[in-house]
């Protein structure tokens, strides 16, 4: 008999809204509908990370069969609550702790475990270690297999926001970051196809560890927000966010070079940008280092001698940034002026200085009887009866009759090491919701609806579900 228990699990989770809806104090009106899909289909290892063999738990045992991309049919009850998922000559098989296989991979239709619960916050388990609300789906991945976590989009915000959010900030501040998060969620299913899940669950889309960061006020962020999604014209918003942004956000034709009616500069006068980590930020970078960031970035210029922002945006993030080396000049644009030196940069508000001359160059010591003076030629002229000839510093030779040195080896003991010094404002890209701006927002009593509103120009709050 087959059974349907992703059906059952959004029952359960229906049930639970609807008493939560009674509970609710404030009942927003019901906006236009946007449909959205609710079922995540989240990659936990995948291609270098596939694994070979797993430990999974679950508090009753399991229902053990076949995922339809997102629909669960059962094929038997495993009592254990301690499985091995191996990867198998013939597929993924399920194993006791002695070894012996319970369940086998038929058809290379993957294997799914859901665990056996009686109340929706049982609906749980363990994978390596780590709890998972939900259930898992295993595929073959080259010699191993992805796992995936099959889960609903509310419970996986439970895990998500705070990763993204400190769960000690207000709460509408939380509030606004679980609607963020779950227009994201919304936006990119499918955006692993290839991998056969919609999003992972590292930064490149958003963190997610499972249920290691849940917390009562994740909980009500996520819950006070059920169903409600950011809209503009009735379609689903790119809700992007950042740490902080300095004194206003930035449009993001300055950032991605594309045009988005909601996405562009408002004031952001609530960050407190001064008191909060790499609100304000500087860094150094050597001739040498900054040479090598571009030689790794596939930009050969030679030796980094000059750094300049040349162009800023209207709000004052630098939008071009040029990069001269002695062998070739580099001009990055936009978002890169941020990444390029990423390791220094935090954000594209920045200035920079600094005289980066590259250290291969000799440095020659004159005096005129009295004060040495240092000087960096990056060619010597030598004059003798033999006319004028022009070397470079690296080939000069210096002899006092029994020793001889070149230049480059003098350069070495004596050149203080020549620098490029940035000092900025903000962490993060800058475009949509600064979280510290939201921060002090929700301070100042303003809700989350209000925020997002703000940050978000000419969008509104509609219910999805
Ligand atoms: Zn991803």
């Amino acid at each position: 008999m087959t059974k349907t228990f992703i059906f059952r699990a959004v029952c359960a989770v229906t049930a639970f809204a609807l008493t939560l809806a009674l509970m609710c104090v404030e009942v927003r009106p019901a906006a236009a509908e946007t449909e959205i899909q609710r079922i995540l289909k989240v990659g936990l290892c995948y291609g270098s990370s596939a694994k070979t063999a797993a430990t999974v738990t679950s508090e009753r045992g399991f229902y053990v069969g076949t995922f339809n991309d997102r629909e669960f049919f059962e094929e038997q009850i495993i009592e254990n609550t301690t499985v091995m998922v191996r990867r198998g000559d013939a597929g993924i098989v399920i194993q006791d702790t002695d070894g012996n296989t319970l369940y086998a991979e038929h058809d290379g239709a993957g294997v799914g475990l859901s665990p056996i619960y009686t109340d929706f916050w049982e609906e749980r388990l363990t994978f390596e270690g780590s709890w998972y609300r939900g259930s898992l789906n295993f595929i073959c991945d080259g010699d191993g297999f992805a796992a995936i976590n099959v889960i609903d989009i509310d419970q996986y915000l439970y895990g998500v926001v705070s990763r993204e959010m400190s769960d000690t900030w207000p709460i509408e501040a939380l509030k606004a970051q679980a609607v963020c998060s779950r227009n994201y969620a919304a936006q990119n299913i499918g955006k692993h196809e290839s991998y056969g899940f919609d999003i992972c669950a590292n930064t490149h889309c958003q963190m997610y560890t499972g249920m290691s960061r849940e917390a009562e006020s994740i909980y009500e962020a996520v819950d006070a927000t059920r169903g409600m999604v950011l809209t503009y014209g009735g379609e689903l918003c790119e809700c992007y966010y950042s740490s902080s942004m300095g004194s206003s956000t930035e449009d993001v034709k300055y950032v991605w070079g594309n045009e988005v009616p909601y996405l562009v500069s408002v004031d952001n006068g609530f960050e407190d940008t001064e008191n909060i980590p790499n609100g304000v930020w500087s860094g150094v970078l050597t001739a040498d280092e900054a040479s090598t960031i571009m030689r790794n970035r596939g930009y050969e210029v030679g030796d980094v001698q000059k750094i300049e922002a040349l162009e800023y945006s209207p709000e004052g993030r630098v939008t071009k940034l040029r990069v001269t080396g002695n062998t070739a000049i580099k001009t990055v644009e936009r978002e890169e002026c941020r990444t390029l030196f990423g390791s220094v940069t935090k954000s594209q508000m920045f200035t920079v200085t600094g005289n980066g001359e590259a250290e291969n160059q000799a440095m020659i010591a004159v005096s005129d009887g009295e004060t040495l003076m240092r000087r960096r030629p990056k060619q010597i002229e030598i004059l003798s009866d033999m006319g004028r000839h022009n070397v470079s510093a690296e080939t000069l030779y210096t002899t006092n009759g029994v020793y001889q040195k070149t230049y480059a080896d003098a350069e070495g003991e004596t050149s203080p090491n020549t620098s490029f010094t940035f000092k900025g404002t903000g962490w993060g890209h800058g475009v949509g919701m600064s979280q510290y701006g939201a921060k002090g927002m929700a301070e100042n009593g303003y809700d989350f609806g209000e925020i997002l509103t703000h940050y978000f120009t000419g969008t509104g709050i509609t219910n999805a579900y």
